[in-house]
């Protein structure tokens, strides 16, 4: 657990906070851009790892600069603690505008809700110091109203659950191969459409990627592993097409 400054130069930094999160939670990855004196912080996990998340950014940048909240989706390893990350910053929460009324549930004050906002489905770009970041859209990676965030200065694709690797036991992808069976059981049941799967690997082949950080698990730190975690994605059958057997009554 700890962060690891993936790029820092001209200003400009994209920061990885890996594997928070202990006993039965799935350990996630947090991630920060930060660009003359404006922050992003994306997927900020839930209230368990609130805490240790909120020392370690507040170490890493003044949480003053903090100007955007990124929710990928809806889950609560993502969302749980949105109320807590809005009363102790001046951050504004951008999620799919398909989640937008459903994340109140988690108890957010009324007073912070104004600064929720829902991210069309065609996703938008959001303007961070002198530089931008990219919200893209993919849909049903897992989730029916999802986004990834693309950083065109570090050249970084934070690819939200796609991409998840299950206890790899390293931070970093150095043998695709021998990876692929970490991120196989996770894939092939939680991504449910293989058009999905190929219309994003096709999306992200025209954009210019260093690297990819999931929100679990290892990271693809190079544009050659990044290439090959396209291609496996482009192949990967839709979750749905394999319910066939499961679409029964319990006996
Ligand atoms: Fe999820």
């Amino acid at each position: 657990m700890g962060a690891r400054q993936l790029y820092n130069q001209d200003g400009h930094q994209f920061i990885l906070l890996e594997g928070f999160g202990h006993g039965e939670m799935v350990p996630t990855n947090q991630a920060v851009i930060a660009n003359g004196g404006e922050c992003m912080l994306l997927d900020p996990g839930g209230h368990k790892v609130h805490y240790d998340l909120m020392n370690e950014v507040s170490s890493l940048v003044s949480l003053h600069d903090l100007k955007y909240l990124f929710f990928s989706h809806q889950d609560p390893d993502i969302v749980a603690a949105a109320n807590a990350w809005l009363m102790l910053t001046d951050a504004v929460g951008y999620i799919s505008e398909l989640w937008l009324r459903f994340i109140p549930h988690f108890g957010v004050d009324e007073l912070l809700i104004p600064r929720l906002k829902g991210i069309p489905d065609a996703g938008m770009r959001l303007p961070l110091g002198s530089s931008e970041v990219v919200l893209l859209p993919a849909h049903f990676l897992h989730s029916a109203g999802n986004f990834q965030v693309y950083d065109p200065v570090s050249k970084t694709l934070f690819s939200g659950d796609l991409g998840a690797s299950i206890a790899p036991g390293y931070v970093e992808v150095t043998d695709f191969d021998a990876h692929v069976p970490t991120m196989e059981g996770f894939h092939h049941r939680y991504m449910p459409s293989a058009t999905a799967n190929r219309l994003w690997a096709n999306m992200v082949r025209g954009l210019d990627i260093e690297r990819i950080v999931p929100q679990h698990g290892a990271i693809f730190p190079d544009r050659a592993m990044s290439m090959r975690f396209i291609d496996w994605v482009e192949g990967l059958p839709g979750a749905a097409e394999f319910m066939t057997e499961l679409y029964r009554v319990p006996a």
